[in-house]
Formats: structure tokens, sequence, C-alpha cells
């Protein structure tokens, strides 16, 4: 025998690789960067353990040597761990580890020259330096005590690239986006509750323990993780900040800066892959002590961490949907964990599981019930929008200009972008349907456009109805473009603002629109989710949503959850400054048991009466559920597939359902199928998922079929 290493490399393939040692050099530990051979290409794999292999021989030629270390122990023990941990737990393929722990940049074979940076900053190490009789790195450290300055005018005053670089190194000066300080802004005075919950989190900042900071909308639960992470910045730590979105949030992260006088490293998956690099390299050096990233994040690097922070912990976007199906909230969990550091999740709308993870006490609940400062809860009203023509009830165009009309402005949510979600023929009942997908297709009025929602199929709008040939075809109900034509119409003399995916493509479009509504001139919004989003726009008295009833009855279990999530969010958005707002829900179902509780009760209320149905129910968080997907031009194909992969589950423990359509039947041409899997104890789940997982791998069936398994699966 020979001992190898396990190579992960950038492949779908569901096995790591065994190599030989370099032909000079020792056998590098776990955590390299390694250049091997792969069939006829070479690779940058990741060292993940060591193994042992039949000598070469004529039968195993296959058994080849790494060509290089490229970084000998790049990636930590802790994060490889954390890493073991998530592979076991999502059952992804090994591959998947290198795109997780290892940027863009250090997986290509040719090396990747990371530039200095644009902008240079001082960092607090550099402050504090004596350069000694390196005059011209004093000088230069001298320059930037005034703030960041672009490279080009270092350059400019004569400070060389070599005194740049021996400076880097040295971590005293770093990217403007990374480490810089500033002196901090003073928040206000916490009140008595925020101080509670800033006072349970620091006695807990030497060992692991995780918050769940459940607090109304606006009523300081960023004051108070801030005030945390100020606290250990100051003891030389670094605090991870994950976020749903970046480019929803920008004043979040101007926030964070001037309250913690840091310019925080940014990283999420806009960044050019320079930019990631040094994201990356100033996490694992120290120089970034704060940064901000969307879920890939949890998987940095991290030298002195000492918190880590969940914003608006319920969000769906921390849970990636392909390839590596992993919660980004939850690996947070576990590596607060691996880490012995506090975690705190906040959220005004906590999902179903932490709220669980509350009342099992595995999280520690802190919650604030007062909106900070002055500001008080907005009031509510239903609005019964059965037998009214139209989608803006004439009651919510009364508010709405009573609001303009006092100087306000007024929010109003739809979860639906484009012009009209169907199409029809009059006369003969013909719709306008994806031929790809059980779905209508959407109008885009502005691009004369339909499209389909789910595979992104488009066509022109006919001009006729294609079956009867009836010139005039109607589209129902509306959405975002459509009532921000309405409310122009009606509202001719203030701004409507439309915010979806379609009116704001690029990313700083947003930003400068928040800027523009902040001003708070008098003006009308209307959007998607985009507008939900955790924004602090004072001006905002009148928040409504318009249209809640398909959430009422849909099949997917979650449903319920996202509606009320959804509600109380754009509702926190009325009334987050001097003056009270106003919150207004349009339905046709006004006395739907669900909406009732939601406006009797607060959102805790609300979905701690969902929790007990779903313990009644036996459905997720009560239960552990995964689902193992499949899907193929031929459903049967995709059924078949999924009743062999149920025939070689061990049952003991297990119940399994299926297969069944998935909710959406079809999309992009594909029949989509799923099997349940249900455990009473994740344990269960966990223990005979990964062996069954490779098994399926050689399921002839599998061949046929696209599949996956999904844990702790978000879409059904
Ligand atoms: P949340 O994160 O819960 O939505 P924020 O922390 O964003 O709430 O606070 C909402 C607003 O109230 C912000 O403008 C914040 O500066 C202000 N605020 C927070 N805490 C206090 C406090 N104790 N006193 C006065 N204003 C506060
Ligand atoms: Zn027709
Ligand atoms: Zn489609």
């Amino acid at each position: 025998m020979v001992a190898t290493a396990r190579v992960a490399v950038p492949v779908p393939l569901p096995q790591l690789f065994d190599y030989l040692a370099p032909a000079r050099g020792d056998m590098p530990p776990a955590g390299s960067r390694v250049l091997v051979p792969f069939g006829p290409r070479r690779l940058v794999g990741l060292v993940l353990g060591h193994g042992e292999a039949a000598e070469p021989n004529s039968l195993n030629h296959g058994l080849k040597r790494i060509e290089q270390v490229l970084d000998a122990g790049l990636v930590d023990p802790e994060l490889l761990e954390l890493l073991e941990r998530a592979r076991r737990y999502y059952a992804f393929a090994p591959g998947e580890s290198v795109n997780l722990l290892v940027p863009q940049a250090l997986r290509r074979v040719k090396p990747f020259r990371l530039g200095p940076p644009d902008r240079v900053a001082i960092t607090a190490a550099g402050r504090a330096a004596d350069a000694g009789r390196a005059r011209r790195q004093a000088e230069v450290l001298d320059w930037l005590q005034a703030g960041p300055m672009a490279r080009e005018e270092l350059l400019e005053r004569g400070a060389s690239a070599a005194v740049l670089r021996a400076l880097m190194e040295k971590g005293w000066i770093a990217s403007a986006s990374a480490g810089a300080a500033s002196t901090p802004q003073p928040g206000p005075e916490l009140n008595i509750e925020q101080r509670a919950a800033l006072a349970r989190i620091l006695a807990s900042r030497h060992r692991y323990r995780a918050f769940l900071l459940a607090g109304i909308t606006g009523s300081g639960k960023t004051e108070v993780y801030l005030q945390a992470a100020r606290r250990l910045l100051r003891r030389g730590r670094q605090v991870l900040i994950l976020v749903p979105e970046i480019g929803l949030t920008p004043q979040l992260i101007r926030r964070i800066e001037a309250r913690l006088g840091l310019t925080a490293a940014v990283y999420h998956s806009d960044l050019s892959e320079g930019e990631r690099l040094a994201c990356w390299q100033a996490a694992a050096s120290g120089q970034a002590r704060v940064i901000v990233g969307t879920r890939s994040a949890v998987f940095l690097p991290l030298r002195r961490p000492g918190l880590i922070v969940v914003d608006e912990e319920h969000d769906a976007s921390f849970k990636q949907q392909d390839g590596a199906r992993y919660h980004g909230r939850d690996l947070a969990v576990m590596r607060a964990h691996l880490l012995g550091i506090p975690i705190v999740l906040g959220s005004a709308t906590p999902s179903l599981e932490s709220l669980n993870n509350a009342a099992g006490e595995r999280y520690q609940l802190l919650s604030i019930t007062r909106r900070a400062g002055s500001a008080a809860p907005p009031r509510w009203s239903v609005l019964d929008l059965r037998g009214q023509r139209g989608s803006l009830h004439p009651a919510l165009l009364g508010a709405i200009e009573r609001h303009l009309g006092e100087g306000g402005q007024a929010l109003i949510y739809r979860n639906r972008r484009g012009y009209a979600p169907v199409l029809i023929c009059p006369a003969c009942g013909w719709s306008a349907d994806c031929q790809r997908c059980d779905a209508h297709m959407t109008v885009h009025q502005s691009a004369g456009r339909l499209q389909c929602h789910h595979c992104g199929a488009a066509s022109r709008v006919p001009p006729r109805c294609p079956d009867c040939g009836e010139p005039e075809l109607h589209a129902l109900g509306a959405g975002t473009e459509r009532l921000e034509q309405q409310l122009q119409a009606r509202f001719p003399d203030v701004p409507v603002w439309r915010v979806d995916r379609d009116s704001m493509r690029r990313r700083d479009q947003f930003g400068r629109l928040l800027t523009e509504i902040r001003r708070g001139q008098p003006c009308i919004l209307v959007g998607t989710q985009m507008l939900a989003k955790g924004h602090h726009l004072p001006a905002v008295t009148l928040a409504a949503v318009l249209d809640v009833d398909q959430a009422l009855f849909s099949a997917d279990f979650r449903a319920p959850e996202r509606l009320g999530q959804a509600v109380c969010q754009v509702a926190g958005r009325a009334g987050r400054g001097e003056r009270p707002g106003e919150f207004i829900l349009q339905s046709r179902q006004p006395e739907h048991p669900l909406l009732a509780e939601l406006c009797r009760s607060d959102y805790l209320g609300f979905a701690r009466r969902l929790l007990e149905e779903r313990h009644a129910a036996q459905l997720p968080p009560a239960i552990a559920l995964a689902l193992l997907r499949a899907e193929a031009h031929d459903a049967r194909q995709a059924c078949a597939f999924l009743e062999s992969a149920a025939r070689c589950l061990p049952a003991a423990g297990l119940s399994v359902q299926g297969p069944v359509p998935a909710i959406l039947a079809r999309r992009g041409g594909y029949s989509r199928f799923q099997l349940w899997l249900q455990a009473r104890e994740r344990p269960r789940l966990l223990q005979v998922l990964p062996d069954w997982v490779e098994q399926l791998h050689g399921l002839p069936e599998a061949r046929r079929v696209r599949w996956h398994l999904d844990m702790d699966p978000l879409e059904l």
C-alpha cells in the first residue's frame, strides 16, 4: 500500500480522488491547494484528507502524482471541519468543497495576480505602528492618516510600488474596502430591552451561544448587534455579518461602517474575481475587521473571529438552490459552534425553524417588543376586495390621497412583477401559457412581450387570439408595472417609483432611488419583495399589501409563514419616523383565520400558532425533511428513478412518501417529481442519507434523469 492524498477537484462527480505525494517534497497536509492531473486536463484541487491505495501497477495506472503544491495548508482545519459537516449534512458532491472554500481566482491553473488596490487606507495596526527607520513607509502612513487615497495619487506623490507592497504585507495599509478606520459615530442610547439583549450577548462573548434576536421592525435590533460588534472589535476580534442580498441593503453597509468606524469588507457574488480574492485574503489575514457578505461568506477564513451576525435570518436567499444546497444561516450557527463564539440571528419575523430552536432552548430568545425612539407601530386595517373592480380598493386610494396630502409617502407591495399575470381571450377562453412550464406567461407591456417567470421563455404579445382570431385580448390582474400606470394616472402630481427586478436592473439604481426617497418628498412606491426588505424609510406613513389570497390557499406548507413575514415586513415600513403609520391589507378573504390571527396578535403570536400547526401536521421544523428530486422530459423516467431510490432506502425510522409531483410539476420542459423523506429525529436522516445518495449514483435509472437531494428544502 502507498499513502495518498484525498483530493477534491471542482468537477460534478460524487467522489474524492487519490493522488500520490509530489515527486519532490512531502505529502501536503489537509487544506492544501494542489495542482493535479485530471484526465487530459490539469485542475486545482483541495486536499481534504489522506488515505491509502494499492501500489501503482499496471491495473491502477490511474494513480497519479500531485503535480505541485500551490499552498500548503491554505484552508484552516476549522473550515475543513465545517465543510465536512456541511457535506455530510447536505450530501453534496466533494467537488463543491473546492468552490465553497477556495475563491475562483485561486482555482485557476494559471496563477492569478492580484493587483494592488485602487484605493488604499491605513489600518488600525498602521495607526499604531512605528515605521522606525523606514522613512518612505512612515511618509505614506502619514499621508493616509487623513483618509484613504487613490493608489495613483500615492504613486504620484512618490511612494513606490515596493513601499506599498511592504506596507500591505505588514498589514499597516489595506485596500480601502477592508479595515480602514475612521471615528465611530456614537449610536443612540439603548433602551431597557436593547440593553438587556446586549448584556446577554456580551455575557457569552467568549463562548458559543446562539441568540435569536426577535424584535418588531424598527425596534432597534441593528443597534443591538452593532454595539455588540463594537465591543468585540475593540478586543481585536473580527465580526462577520451575513445579509440576504447586498444589492438591496446599501444603506445597511454605510450604517455599519459609520457606527463601527471601519470600512467593511464586502463579499458577494457580484464582485469581480480580484475583489473577491482581496476580500478573502483580508478576512484570512485579519485585516478585514468587519465582513459583510451573503451566504457564501460563511466559508470565509477568519483570523480572530469574535461574533457572527445573521441579519434577516428568515430570508430564503440564505439557502442555496443549486449545487451545494446549504443554508447559510444554519451553517453560520454550526460555524459559531466550532469556533466557540456567539452568534446573533436577527429578524422581525423569525423563521419557524429558529422559533422552534428557541422553544427547544437550543437558541436563546432575546425579544424587543417596542419600537425604538418615539416611533409607534402602525395602525392596521383589512379591506374587503369582494365586489370591487380593479386591484386598488377605493378606500386604499382614499388613504393614499390623505397620506400624500399630509406630506407622507405611500408604499404599495405587490408580489408580482410585469403588467398582468395572465392574458386571455374573452371569446374562446384561450390563455397565454408557457409551452415548457405549467404556468401562464406574464404580460410585460412596455417591452411588448410575454414572459415566463419560471423558465425565462419569452415571446411577442400576439396581436390576436391564436386560436380564434379575436383581436381584443384581455390582460387579467395587475402586476407592479400596471399598478405603476394606474397609480400614476390617478396621482399625476407625485412621482410613482416602481421597484422590481425589471425597473432596477443596475445595482446602483436602487441605492440612488433609496437616497431620493429618503429626502422625504411625497411619492408612491410600488414594488415587490425588494421593497419589503429591512429598509428604513422614515417618510413612509402608509404601507399596503395588495394580494394575499393566493398564499392563503397555496399547496406549499410554508406559504402562510411567508405571507405573515411579507405582511409584517411591509407593515413595518410604515411610520418609522416622526409621523404615525398606517397599514392596509386587501383581501377577498378578509375573515380567513390566518389573516384574523395576523391582525389580532403580533408576528410572534401568529408564528407560534403556525408552529403548533406544523407540530400537529408533523411537518418541519417539528420533524426533519429531505426531498429527493428528479426531473426528466419523460415523467415516467423521473418516477422510475425515485421508485428505485425508495426501494434501496433502509426503512427503519424513516417515512417515505412519493413519488409526488412538485408544485410546479413541469418547468422548462422537464417533469418534476420528488420523494419526501421524513424522520422524527434528524440524526436518523443523517445516518442513512450519505450512503444512500452514494448508492443512487450507481442506479441505472439515475443516468436518465437530473436528480439531487435537498435537505431542509424551502421549495416544494
Ligand atoms: P431594526 O433593526 O429593529 O429594524 P434599527 O436598529 O434599524 O431597528 O432602528 C430603527 C431606527 O431607530 C434607527 O433609525 C435607529 O437609529 C433608531 N434607534 C435604535 N435604537 C434606538 C434608541 N434606543 N433610541 C432612539 N433611536 C433608536
Ligand atoms: Zn380566442
Ligand atoms: Zn416557462
